[in-house]
């Protein structure tokens, strides 16, 4: 086997890992439930390179990447705040402890970050918006071949930026932001669905010709179409990638965004020329792009 990377990507529920080629092939990958907890994720990040090992036959001696929820201090490859992982408290130290458990150097990166890694190996682009709607709403940004994490690591945090002061509170602290609109708990808040995931639910029912659910599916659309102007008129870039576990929708999610900025663009000519429905697209479902993005950092 050629020179390959290992990218794991640790997540809430399951902990993704993948052996990709520099070709960007995708050699083995492996999927675990993530054990909650920092001794739960290290023993969790652990196995998973261990089965990638015992899958691949190989040694895989080099640095292993590691996309995570929460905030990253890529400098010390330490991780705050992953609440959902159950990571809380002072800073857990990711990098080292995982470096030694396997044996290779270990880079950290937030997920979202790691995401738009692999956006850009997937798309060829490297002057690209990366909005992941997930729990969160929350995007990444290469410019001119550069990753923008911003001064205080808060460069795209569109998803707190306020749209309706009599909005419902956020978490964060305000009122009315885009991220209780335009995200994954807010679908679920606005169309509650028991075992099928709320987006999966709501666009069936939309496209069934529920008029409610077309309703709460065109403001929500109408959310992320704002999250995508904001991020366009700021850093104008050349494409914009539609990421997360909503996106899971697929095609179908691009084309509600993309009408709703075309509805949003009709009577503007400025935003109209800038053609942002057609600069947009969207992760295939099954493209693993934060694990592929992880893999890319120990290069
Ligand atoms: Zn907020």
């Amino acid at each position: 086997m050629g020179p390959v990377n290992v990218g794991l990507d640790i997540g809430a529920t399951k902990t993704l890992g993948l052996v990709v080629d520099d070709a960007g092939a995708i050699r083995a990958e492996v999927r675990e439930p993530t054990e909650p907890g920092a001794e739960g994720v290290l023993r969790t990040a652990a196995r998973v390179f261990e089965a990638l090992r015992a899958e691949t036959g190989a040694e895989l001696t080099g640095a292993v990447g590691v996309g995570i929820p929460g905030l990253v201090d890529t400098e010390r490859g330490a991780v705050k705040h992953a609440v959902n992982l159950g990571v809380n408290g002072d800073w857990l130290h990711l990098g080292d402890l995982l470096a030694d458990r396997l044996g290779v150097p270990v880079v950290v990166e937030n997920d979202v970050n790691a995401a738009t890694r692999g956006a850009v190996a997937m798309s060829g682009e490297d002057d690209l918006v990366y909005l992941s709607i997930g729990t969160g709403l929350a995007a990444g940004l290469v410019l001119e071949g550069r990753l923008r994490r911003g001064d205080h690591g808060a460069a795209g945090e569109v998803g707190h930026i306020p749209v309706d002061p009599n909005g419902v509170q956020c978490e964060c602290g305000q009122r009315g932001c885009l991220e209780t609109i335009a995200s994954g708990s807010a679908l679920a808040a606005a169309w509650p669905s028991g075992d099928v995931p709320p987006a999966q639910a709501l666009f069936a029912a939309a496209r069934a010709g529920d008029t409610k659910a077309v309703a709460v599916r065109d403001r929500f659309a109408a959310g992320v179409a704002s999250a995508v102007r904001v991020l366009a008129l700021a850093v104008d870039p050349r494409t914009i990638v539609l990421g997360g576990g909503v996106a899971h929708l697929g095609e179908p999610l691009r084309v509600a965004v993309a009408d709703a900025l075309l509805q949003q663009a009709a009577s503007s000519p400025f935003l109209a020329s800038l053609d942002l429905a057609g600069r947009l697209s969207v992760v295939p479902s099954d493209y693993p792009v934060a694990a592929v993005g992880a893999a890319m950092l120990g290069r």
